[in-house]
């Protein structure tokens, strides 16, 4: 009886060659391309004179750059400008599908190829972004790969890869009532740590995970690279096949079976034999918030931020640098934390689920005087949907700025940035010193429910009490 991971399976069905040394030439299904790093991989093809092997199966849109305000071309940002007219010519030039701005399908990379029912299961998946893991959640195989890979698989369609091990992640019981995907894989990267994913694939599987929805599902394989892991996966149900069906580039009539009888038989086998297994109880969950400067680096937001010698050694470093970057002592709560900007947004909760959840909180309420907050959609289809069901007016009312679509302070490539040492709630990734655009900028990550109550109370606080009358 087999006994394979849907990762063996998927990887074995794309392994073209086993190359002397012991990788694997892997074929990639779909190419995901941005403007940030393709530029030079296509600027490798033209100086070797080659062409992109399949261009059916490579798909552009452009996110870390544009700007959220005004899209108007040419963007006052001349880079930016440079960068959006070079995707324009080079996928001109390769006949690669662009989706780009006013397309209706614009936005995020990893927002808009769910969205348009690219991302399906059994799939070898790569982009250029480290956040590619997210489509994991379709129970593919996605890869984030650097500049010169972008480079090859536009060349050969294949990429040398190193097998990796395979750890499930079993979540158990389900998550209570104001705890979310973002908190729980924020608790699971707490857990095992950084770096503990490090030459795995991880497999999230269990009641908890199965709960979900595909849009939580794609949180949690969102971040599984910021707990180390070089992808991450859900193996697919019926969720996911609902959530595929009769998108734009879902398979169509009879294929539609014969799709998903295909599908079934990549999940994961019973008796699977892998590499690692851990256990992680959902019910013990409360929302999260990050602390330090890690993604890892975070509590329950009724439990105090860790003294030293409460954490193992290896850690301690780290925690240092942490609490003189963000201005924080050991053991005070983050519960109360000031915050100057809301930022509601990214590949990890920019979709028209989080919108929802964050809306419902802010329903009836004004942001606090002392806050700036945004909603960023993840893409053009997201903004439609919250503009049909009137979320921007809403936003906007309560003292939200409603943006246009784009990665903006998840990564501040285009001009929105945190100044100064500002203190930021944010429903992104990384936490990481600047990575909301300036040097001193402080980051704390929690899920857009906990960015929206932060927003209207001014500080960091509990989201359950405003959902205490549900
Ligand atoms: S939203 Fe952030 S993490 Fe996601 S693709 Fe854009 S910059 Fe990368």
């Amino acid at each position: 009886m087999s006994q394979n991971t849907l990762f063996d399976k998927v990887w074995d069905l794309h392994n073209v060659a086993d190359l002397p040394g012991g990788s694997s030439q892997l074929f990639i299904g779909l190419h995901l391309i941005h403007e940030v790093t393709s530029p030079q991989a296509f600027g490798a093809l033209k100086d070797k004179n080659l062409k992109v092997k399949f261009p059916s199966r490579t798909v552009a849109t452009v996110d870390h750059i544009v700007p959220t305000d005004n899209q108007t071309r040419p963007f006052k940002d001349n880079l930016a400008e440079q960068m959006i007219d070079t995707l324009e010519r080079n996928c001109s030039t390769h006949k690669i599908k662009f989706f780009n701005i006013g397309s209706g399908s614009q936005g995020i990379v990893h927002v808009v190829a769910p969205e348009l029912g690219l991302t399906q299961p059994g799939m070898t998946i790569a982009c250029g972004d480290s956040h590619t893991s997210t489509h994991g959640a379709f129970g593919s195989i996605a890869f984030g790969i650097g500049t010169s890979q972008v480079r090859d698989v536009l060349a050969s369609q294949t990429l040398a890869m190193n097998k990796l091990k395979v750890r499930q992640v079993f979540c158990k019981n389900k998550l209570s009532q104001g705890v979310f995907a973002k908190d729980l894989v924020l608790h699971i990267i707490n857990k095992l740590g950084v770096k503990a994913g490090v030459g795995f694939a991880y497999e999230f599987a269990g009641p908890a995970i199965h709960n979900l929805s595909m849009e939580e599902r794609m949180t949690i394989c969102n971040m599984s690279i910021e707990g180390g892991a070089r992808c991450g996966y859900i193996n697919p149900d019926q969720k996911t096949f609902d959530y595929i069906k009769n998108r734009r580039c879902s398979p169509k009539q009879e294929n539609w079976p014969k799709a998903v009888k295909w599908w079934k038989s990549l999940v994961s086998d019973k008796n699977a034999i892998f590499d690692d297994l851990c256990e992680i109880d959902a019910a013990n969950v409360e929302p999260t918030v990050t602390w330090g400067i890690t993604p890892g680096q975070s509590i329950g937001v009724n439990q105090k931020i860790p003294q030293l010698n409460e954490l193992c050694q290896e850690d301690q470093f780290i925690a240092k640098e942490a609490y003189e970057y963000m201005g924080f002592e050991p053991g005070q709560t983050i519960k109360n934390t000031p915050i100057d900007v809301c930022f509601i947004g990214s590949c990890t909760n920019g979709r028209i689920s989080d919108l929802r959840v964050a809306a419902k909180i802010i329903q009836n309420n004004k942001v606090a005087t002392n806050v700036t907050a945004f909603v960023v959609p993840g893409s053009e289809k997201v903004a439609k949907e919250a503009k049909r069901e009137g979320l921007d007016k809403l936003f906007q009312e309560a003292g939200f700025q409603w943006r246009e679509p784009g990665c903006s302070m998840c990564l501040a490539m285009n001009p929105d940035k945190l100044t100064g040492n500002q203190v930021s709630a944010s429903s992104s990734n990384r936490n990481f010193k600047g990575r909301q655009g300036s040097p001193t900028g402080r980051t704390l990550l929690m899920s857009p429910a906990m960015v929206a109550a932060a927003a209207i109370s001014g500080h960091v606080c509990d989201v359950r009490e405003f959902l205490k009358n549900e």
